[in-house]
């Protein structure tokens, strides 16, 4: 198998460096890229890959994208920043064109995903107090096992992964943690009146894209609706097409009285992150209470808006759908005994790797690179196969043969 010393000079140079003056919180795969158009990235060496992460799913509309970069360029040269000491043109334009696209009264834009995460657990105990009226400080919000939210410390206080949390408390109160796909765990949980909300990913993506049962998510909807508990959608990962709708949420008709989203919200090109929420709940935030110096950029306003106009225009969740269903029925006609369970929804899917060596996924991923595809292993054995939203079938299936071929060194 391949090791860092058989990389090229160039490449080594560059992985060199980041060992030496950054900081070791990734371990990523040996390829150093400089390069991305569409669904392909190129290394420094000139060798061309699928990439089938796409930025963690942050990259739906394919890298690059024509009209996205042509708008960040434009506005780049024009105005920036304004901080939200002042108002800029683009920030109610933006707010009422995200407001209509999603449906809610108003948004209130932040950068990385995490932060819009903070902002909802914020309005959300906000609501809590002030709506429903739970005493001061006991407001408390269900979270699911196997979540992944990011990386505060608020949002690490609720993570049930050690490599998360261990050694980085003390812990935020107010969590209490339910299993996932569990209603009556959820119901169990909601009889406690001083519940104010559930936080959910619809589908778990970094936990290893773990779908829940049909109706999960629509029951779990209502009985947050009968005991007056705010449903929090965290689409970060699922939403802006990626799953074959435009929210993960969409495929059982819910809607979330928080939504939260991020990453392909800007096409990969800069953090812009949004919540999501009607007057009773956006209302309880005064002037003030909660901000960010980038949140709302003039920037980021625009390119968000180009970003959620190419998702429509160029038909990307019918797109994921399809090939979505394609790729699956390709990895299912591999039939390697290697593959021990194919899971997912439209281009947001994983295959759990069954092998007795630990690291066997790992490496399946360094052949995938060798063949000219790059994937990423998450907590060990499940690979996601996430590419952009944009792929056709005909580079689907070279892309299922490419993983049947790399398959082989696992025997
Ligand atoms: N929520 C979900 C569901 C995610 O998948 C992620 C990132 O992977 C986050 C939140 C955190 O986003 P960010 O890394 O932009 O802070």
């Amino acid at each position: 198998m391949q090791s860092i010393s058989s990389l090229s000079e160039t490449s080594r140079h560059y992985l060199e460096l980041e060992e030496k003056y950054g900081a070791h919180n990734y371990h990523p795969l040996p390829v150093v890229l400089n390069k991305g158009e569409g669904v392909f990235v190129w290394d420094v060496d000139g060798k061309r890959y699928y990439d089938f992460l796409s930025g963690y799913s942050a990259v739906n509309q394919g890298h690059c994208h024509p009209k996205i970069i042509a708008t960040l360029i434009e506005q780049a040269s024009k105005l920036t920043l304004t901080s939200r000491a002042f108002h800029s043109d683009l920030l109610g334009e933006y707010a009422q064109f995200i407001t209509n696209y999603f449906g809610y009264d108003k948004v209130l834009p932040m950068n990385t995903g995490v932060e819009a995460v903070e902002t909802a657990i914020k309005l959300c105990r906000r609501w809590g107090y002030e709506v429903k009226g739970i005493a001061e400080n006991k407001a408390k919000i269900i979270v699911c096992e196997g979540n992944f939210h990011g990386r505060t410390s608020t949002v690490i206080s609720f993570s049930s992964d050690p490599s998360s949390y261990k050694n980085f408390g003390p812990y935020m109160p107010g969590f209490e943690t339910v299993p996932y796909n569990d209603l009556n765990a959820l119901a169990v949980a909601l009889q406690d009146k001083n519940v104010a909300g559930f936080l959910v990913e619809p589908i778990q993506g970094e936990a290893g894209v773990f779908v829940p049962d049909e109706n999960y998510l629509r029951k779990a909807k209502q009985y947050c609706e009968d005991a007056n508990v705010l449903f929090i959608g965290d689409e970060i990962q699922t939403g802006l097409c990626r799953t074959g709708k435009m929210l993960a949420c969409d495929h059982e008709d819910v809607r979330p009285d928080i939504l939260i989203l991020g990453k392909a919200l800007s096409g990969g090109t800069l953090p812009v992150s949004a919540v999501l929420a009607d007057d009773e709940i956006m209302l309880t935030i005064k002037p003030g209470e909660h901000g960010s110096t980038y949140g709302g950029n003039p920037l980021a306003c625009k390119v968000a808006i180009a970003s959620l106009t190419v998702l429509k225009e160029e038909k990307m969740a019918e797109n994921a759908a399809a090939m979505g269903k394609i790729l699956r029925d390709q990895l299912a006609a591999i039939n390697s005994p290697n593959i021990k369970i194919i899971r997912g929804k439209g281009l947001l899917n994983a295959i759990v790797i069954e092998h007795s060596n630990p690291e066997a996924a790992w490496e399946l991923c360094l052949a995938l690179k060798e063949n000219g595809l790059l994937a990423k292993p998450t907590h060990g054995d499940k690979i996601r196969f996430a590419p952009p939203l944009i792929i056709t079938k005909e580079q689907i299936e070279e892309c299922a043969n490419i993983i049947e071929k790399s398959l082989s060194i696992l025997h």
